[in-house]
């Protein structure tokens, strides 16, 4: 009736990366690395599988973070040299890299997790790219400029190599390509008139489904700040859905649960599909299916069943991992739940 999925990252259990960081080092390096990263991508597709998911994914195992690890094979970028830069909007300071020169695709990014994932699940598989828009607000840069227009034609630049990516991705046999972006939130205006037209630049030429997925960030404490003063109702989807909805992308991952997201803003995705999130990525207390099947039941009244995908808000990678297995587990069981009530 309906499907399951995940928004995209996982936690790296302790023997792969130290846990519960968003940017978290590696315990190893060099082929012992390579074989901790496919270890611990193998383990989070049986799991997936195991609580019921029929949208399946690699878990971001392999890499660092959503957006730097995209990055890393970027020539024209200076990974020696980070800088603390405030990004979304300045709501968190990060350690970025700095864009120095024209950009370059050095090789293919994510093909060994991909063709990975593709030998060993018979579910559909998702791959999640960092979007152009978010890759721009995650970057210092000293090439291209101050000002929009450089902002823009810089976004444009990662695009392009974002689309490379895709395409061999989709070449891989991946069945979904999903670009993150967050920044769509925090720069709304600019999302609309810009930002929907550097994603669709991204994923043109795609023959698999594309998605976006538009989230209030991780459970990190700078982000519950930020979100506990937004007020009684989040309208940020408001002024980007309508742009998404003329888009040619099929799929958008938006929050729901727990968030403070009029659901009748789904509308406006009318012709999409929707993943949204059922599971709070926030808190550790792991959703009950009835809970999971009661939100279903609510967002029915504003997505047709044949367009809802049950999701998590966001990523679960900087959660402990018994917890993110809890909330797997319950995010299949609800499903089921909700199947057999709202069939
Ligand atoms: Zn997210």
């Amino acid at each position: 009736m309906f499907d399951t999925a995940i928004a995209g990252s996982l936690p790296k259990p302790s023997w792969l990366a130290e846990p519960e960081k968003l940017w978290p080092e590696w315990r190893s390096g060099g082929a012992e690395l390579d074989r901790a990263k496919t270890d611990a991508t193998l383990l989070w597709l049986k799991i997936q599988e195991d609580a019921g998911l029929d949208i399946v994914g690699d878990g971001e195992q392999s890499r660092q973070h959503f957006v730097h690890g995209f990055l890393a094979r970027v020539e024209g970028i200076d990974f020696e040299h980070k800088v603390k830069m405030g990004i979304r909007n300045n709501r968190y300071d990060a350690m970025v890299p700095q864009v120095v020169g024209p950009l370059r695709l050095g090789g293919r990014v994510h093909a060994t997790e991909a063709r990975l994932a593709r030998a060993h699940t018979g579910q559909r598989l998702k791959f999640t790219l960092p979007g152009p828009m978010t890759i721009v607000d995650t970057v210092a840069d000293r090439f291209y400029g101050e000002g929009k227009e450089s902002r823009i034609k810089l976004a444009f630049a990662f695009a392009e190599l974002l689309n490379q990516e895709a395409r061999a991705l989709e070449a891989d046999g991946v069945d979904i390509v999903q670009f993150d972006e967050p920044a769509f939130n925090v720069y709304m205006a600019d999302a609309a008139e810009w930002g929907v037209a550097a994603l669709e630049r991204a994923a043109e030429g795609l023959t698999c489904k594309t998605a976006v997925h538009i989230c209030y960030g991780y459970g990190i404490k700078a982000n519950i700040d930020w979100k506990a003063g937004l007020g009684g109702e989040w309208r940020q989807y408001e002024q980007v859905f309508p742009a998404l909805a003329k888009s040619r992308i099929d799929q958008v991952s938006l929050e729901c649960f727990h968030s403070h997201v009029p659901p009748d803003l789904m509308r406006l995705l009318e012709g999409k599909d929707v993943m949204v999130g059922v599971i709070d990525v926030a808190s550790d207390t792991v959703e009950t299916p009835e809970e999971i099947a009661e939100t279903i039941g609510k967002v029915l009244r504003f997505v047709p069943k044949e367009r809802f995908i049950a999701c998590t808000n966001c990523g679960l990678a900087p959660m402990r991992r018994e917890v993110a297995e809890a909330k797997l587990a319950a995010l299949g069981k609800g499903a089921a739940l909700a199947r057999q009530r709202f069939a």
